[in-house]
């Protein structure tokens, strides 16, 4: 333990995913040495992180803009969904060069012992972008608005790439129940050979390059 604004410091670091005590302190530490403008810099940036950041209003992907650089691109395929489960899932299956469609972030999965349900989740502005109307009357109601949407271009697939343990594999089963309401509309579900129990992020770009071209129809 160091007294004061360090141990502080190291126990602000050692909250965060990912830093354990030991990377905390070596953070810390490193800190105390550098430039006084990287530190401005860092400040500026942990700061405008809760402000600055929007959502798509599409896709609910993290974004700059009001409409994210994916969904802007009319070079990309916007007949073709990939759902995943948080916006890093996106990167993921970008660097796998494997898939030029746009993409719909549910903000997490089902999870009802976290108290999780379809509501929680970015569902119903999914089901507005392939449907334009609601099969569910309350999920329609909880939409914040139903002008969002100037031109909706025809939906022929949803690839459902939430991750491959329970949360995920209960998320995709309830999207697929749902999405028979689209008759016409083709949904899949990422190959085998994915790792089960894991998470998107942790699975190799060879592995998701093949699941997503040996995708499955639900
Ligand atoms: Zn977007």
């Amino acid at each position: 333990m160091f007294e004061g604004p360090l141990q502080d410091l190291i126990d602000e670091l050692s909250r965060l995913p990912g830093v354990g005590p030991k990377s905390a302190q070596r953070i810390a530490f490193h800190l105390l040495h550098v430039d006084p403008n990287d530190i401005t810099r860092l400040q500026e940036a942990l700061g405008g992180v809760r402000d600055g950041v929007q959502f798509c209003r599409i896709c609910c992907n993290i974004s700059r803009d009001e409409v994210c650089r994916i969904c802007a691109d009319s070079g990309r395929d916007a007949g073709m969904i990939c759902v995943v489960e948080e916006p890093k899932d996106i990167q993921v299956i970008e660097r796998t060069g494997e898939f030029s469609g746009r993409y719909h972030v549910l903000g997490g999965a089902l999870d009802p012992l976290a108290n999780v349900g379809p509501r929680e989740l970015n569902i119903s502005t999914l089901l507005q972008r392939i449907g334009g109307v609601l099969p569910d009357r309350e999920l329609a109601d909880s939409t914040p608005d139903n002008k969002l949407f100037d031109e909706t271009p025809v939906i022929r697939e949803v690839i459902l790439a939430t991750d491959p343990n329970t949360e995920g594999e209960a998320t995709a089963s309830y999207l697929s129940r749902l999405l028979k309401d689209f008759p016409d509309l083709i949904v899949s579900r990422l190959a085998s050979g994915m790792p089960l129990g894991g998470d998107l992020e942790f699975v190799d770009e060879l592995t998701l390059s093949r699941a997503l071209s040996g995708r499955l129809t639900l």
